[in-house]
Parts: structure tokens; sequence; C-alpha cells
């Protein structure tokens, strides 16, 4: 598949609207502001495809992309504190309902930050995906924030952390330096070949 022919195709506000799964997807979750939106931007080479914020705790959708016969899933980002009950409550709907719907599920990437531990709601989401026999890969976000040193000590703890065996990768990520693009796209052409 090209990444470079990825396009928008439409954002869904409950999980009910969803349409039928008819291509292997690629699933991106992650933390609100954990910048999965620069990295969708990155992966697929297009400045505006994903929009970032500057202000974490936009609106829950969920939003499909379109290339070339897989379809690109981003989930909402979750965990952000300051928005309202119910918007909390519209972000677990469209996150569970989308896993609990009968879907060609071919990759799920967990967005972490690499600066910080996982949250509790990162671990939940890792232990799901686990527990739900998903395949995943858990990608770590920001990393020109970090020298290299702090990188690989950073990348052991979260593994510590997440308890992540040796077949799940972790894949070390800088949207803003490119670093991790291209293991990442070998690992999602692996995953929907
Ligand atoms: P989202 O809420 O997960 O979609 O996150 P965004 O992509 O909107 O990014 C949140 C913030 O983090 C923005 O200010 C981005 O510019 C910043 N950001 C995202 N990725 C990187 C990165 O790789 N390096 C650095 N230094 N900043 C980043």
């Amino acid at each position: 598949m090209n990444f470079n022919n990825v396009r928008f195709e439409r954002s869904f506000g409950t999980s009910a609207q969803l349409p039928p799964s008819t291509a292997p997807e690629v699933a991106f979750a992650g933390r609100s502001n954990v910048g999965k939106s620069s990295l969708l931007n990155k992966l697929f080479n297009r400045k505006g495809l994903a929009k970032v914020s500057q202000t974490p705790g936009k609106t829950a959708t969920i939003n499909f992309f379109d290339g070339d016969g897989v379809r690109f899933v981003d989930l909402p980002g979750y965990g952000y504190a300051k928005v309202s009950k119910s918007e909390k409550e519209r972000w677990s709907e469209l996150i569970e309902g989308y896993f609990n719907q009968d879907r060609a599920f071919a990759l799920v990437v967990s967005l972490i930050d690499i600066r910080h531990a996982a949250s509790d709601l990162d671990v939940n989401m890792v232990n799901f995906l686990r527990e739900a026999d998903l395949p995943f890969v858990v990608v770590l976000t920001k990393a020109d924030k970090l020298s290299r040193q702090q990188q690989n000590k950073q990348k052991a703890a979260l593994k510590r952390q997440l308890e992540l065996g040796a077949d799940t990768p972790l894949v070390v990520t800088s949207s803003a330096k490119g670093d991790g693009m291209d293991e990442l796209r070998s690992i999602i052409k692996e995953a929907v070949a």
C-alpha cells in the first residue's frame, strides 16, 4: 500500500453510525494530546489530514481514513480531565462500541508519550488489547523531547510497566523529526498484507 494515498473518509459521533467493516482496519488509540494527529500526518505525509490541536480535549469522534484497501481509524483521544462527564461517556461509548463490533482488526497502534510513565488509562488499553487477543503495537511519541539515552531508559521502563512480551513491537517515534516512521510503516504493511 502507498502511505501517500490516504484520504479522509468521514467522522462519526456514535459507534452505531459506523459502516460495516469492509477492509482490514488499522486503529490508533492514545491519550488526548499524545501526538496522534501529528503522527498520522507524518505517517501519511499530509500536513492537514488529521487536525493537530493547540488545546487538548477536542470533541470525541471516530475518524475514518481510506488508503488503498486499508481503513485507518483515528479513535478519540482519551483521558483529558477537563471535559464534561457526558463527553467522557461519549468517548467510552465510541471506543468500546468500536472494539465490540465485528470488524477486521488488522492492527491497533497504542500511542504513549515517551516522557512519562503510562497512565492508568494507557495500562487499561494495553491490557484490554492483550486480553482481547488483538494484534497491537505500542508507539512511543515525542522522542525528540528526550536524549537518546533517556529514550532507551524510558523504552525499557515502559516495556516493563506494560509487561510487553518479545512479540509486541515497541516503536520509538518523533513526528517532529520523523524517527520511527519507516519502522511503523513496515509493521502496518505486514499487518494488512
Ligand atoms: P493528539 O491530541 O493526540 O492528536 O495530539 P496532537 O498531534 O494534536 O499533538 C499535541 C501537541 O503535541 C501539539 O502541540 C503537537 O505539536 C505536539 N507534538 C506532537 N507530536 C510531537 C513530536 O513528535 N515532537 C514534539 N516535540 N511535539 C509533538
